[in-house]
């Protein structure tokens, strides 16, 4: 069984081996990089590796990946380390496959505005460096942009703020290089924006949070840059108001890029209530030439009719963007959905969670744009949950989604926090998944302990 090695012998000798292989010094077994790898930025338990492994080519990562088959050794691999359901916690006693050292840009086409990129590569990075052609890589992971990577936002199928008129990653993923849990080096994809060839094992991988195959490279499309931007606050009384405006919002106006929902509770804790009278917050983001951006202006103002409140150029989305850190930092850790709705019951959604929630502290924001809410339940402090009562909510919540047509996840993944809950989504699809899982990992090496119930 993976991760059980019959004596420290073994481990010793699967370290020798992998120092022998890629290069001792691309080999950890102590200090702060095996800290660092034993968590994310979920509040679940970390779980130290057995080591951690800094490949700087494909190369190196096959021979890790031969070496973990020959072992039996689990293998997790690792970008930014910003995943929010445990997806890149350690399996027991894996090998961390930390990506950071392969960060490179391989080649970018202009022309095309296609770009291959090393897994390990930032985000913000990748889009500083672009910008100078006046292009950027659309999904994001707000709030997290100067830690995540492509491979892991790949991975997860990351979105963001950007997707309601982007998409997420995988509408952005050319090609792929990967290595799968057989050894064997991969080419999904080709330098096209789309093909009719066969099965896209490409978009298996994408979203498959490392238990399929790790990935060596990825060839991306990236999207020219807007020529002007506005963001505009909306300020409502009723939170369902809030949810219906913004669903009318993302239907009709074209040139609204991101729409972003911070409730009362959200913003009392981020900005304080007094200082704005009101309760809960839509912010909206439009792009587009000056004079699209300007008419969409106006269209908003139209449809956010009902709000008590303008706020113009009021930098609600930095705002937004520090919500999770600041409800950890002051109510301790957190259980978490960041369940999707369809558009039009978002509104019903979220008035069952507030009346099922109180009287304990609850949290809602999100992309509403999209349907995606983070909903957080806090364990420190009065009126908060206690870990039990958070995780049984935290399933109901999933069982609800589903029921009213909607996923446990938008776009944080199943890791080890959804796990229990991907069967009431997926039924009898998940023995199709499990069977897919054997045929890339026939020896349960990959992130065995994640994703798959
Ligand atoms: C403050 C904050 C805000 C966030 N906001 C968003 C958001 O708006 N939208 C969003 O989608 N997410 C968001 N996230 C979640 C997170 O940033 C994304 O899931 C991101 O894509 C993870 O990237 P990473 O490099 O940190 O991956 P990691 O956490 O290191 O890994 C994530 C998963 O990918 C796998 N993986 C990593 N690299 C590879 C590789 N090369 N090959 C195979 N598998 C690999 C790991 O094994 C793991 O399963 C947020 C997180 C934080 C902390």
């Amino acid at each position: 069984m993976s991760g059980l090695f019959e004596s420290a012998a073994v481990q010793d000798k699967l370290v020798e081996r992998l120092r022998a292989l890629i290069g001792a010094e691309k080999v950890f077994l102590s200090g702060h990089i095996l800290t660092t790898a034993s968590k994310d930025e979920s509040d679940l338990e970390p779980k130290a590796p057995l080591c951690v492994v800094r490949p700087e080519t494909t190369e190196d990562v096959v021979n890790v990946v031969k070496t973990a088959m020959d072992f039996k050794a689990p293998i997790t691999a690792r970008g930014g380390g910003t995943s929010l359901e445990g997806s890149s916690i350690p399996a027991r006693n894996a090998i961390v496959v930390d990506f950071t050292g392969m960060d490179k840009i391989v080649k970018f086409v202009v022309e095309e505005r296609r770009v291959k990129v090393e897994p390990g590569i930032v985000l913000a990075r990748l889009n500083r460096y672009f910008s100078q052609f006046g292009l950027f890589f659309p999904p994001s992971t707000s709030g997290a942009e100067e830690s995540a990577t492509i491979g892991g936002m790949v991975s997860t199928d990351a979105s963001g703020m950007y997707a309601l008129r982007y998409g997420a990653t995988r509408a952005w993923v050319m090609a792929l290089e990967v290595v799968t849990g057989r050894g064997d080096l991969l080419h999904l994809g080709r330098n096209v924006p789309k093909s009719s060839s066969g099965y896209s094992l490409k978009d298996i991988i994408i979203g498959s949070e490392g238990t399929l195959a790790l990935i060596t490279s990825a060839t991306l499309r990236l999207a020219p840059l807007p020529e002007a931007r506005q963001s505009v606050c909306f300020l409502f009384d009723e939170l369902g108001d809030l949810c219906h405006a913004s669903a009318t919002i993302s239907a009709f106006v074209e040139r609204a890029i991101a729409l972003e929902l911070m409730d009362a509770s959200t913003i009392e804790v981020l900005i304080g209530e007094k200082t704005l009278g009101a309760k809960h917050m839509l912010i909206v983001e439009l792009a587009g030439t000056s004079t699209e951006v300007a008419k969409g202006y106006e269209d908003l103002k139209d449809i956010a009719g009902g709000a008590s409140g303008v706020l113009s150029e009021s930098g609600g989305f930095s705002v937004r963007k520090k919500a999770t850190d600041v409800i950890r930092e002051r109510f301790g850790p957190v259980v978490r959905t960041d369940c999707v709705l369809p558009l039009t019951l978002v509104s019903d959604f979220v008035s069952w969670v507030k009346d099922c929630s109180k009287p304990r502290k609850t949290f809602i924001f999100g992309h509403i744009g999209t349907g995606i809410l983070h909903i957080l339940l806090p364990q420190r402090g009065d009126g908060c949950w206690s870990k039990a009562e958070a995780l049984a909510f935290k399933k109901e919540m999933a069982k609800k989604a589903v029921e009213m047509g909607g996923s446990i996840s938008g776009e944080h993944g199943v890791g080890l926090g959804n796990k229990d809950v991907l069967a009431l989504e997926h039924g009898l699809a998940i023995d199709y998944m499990r069977r897919i899982k054997e045929v890339f990992d026939p020896y349960n090496i990959l992130n065995p302990d994640k994703v798959l119930p």
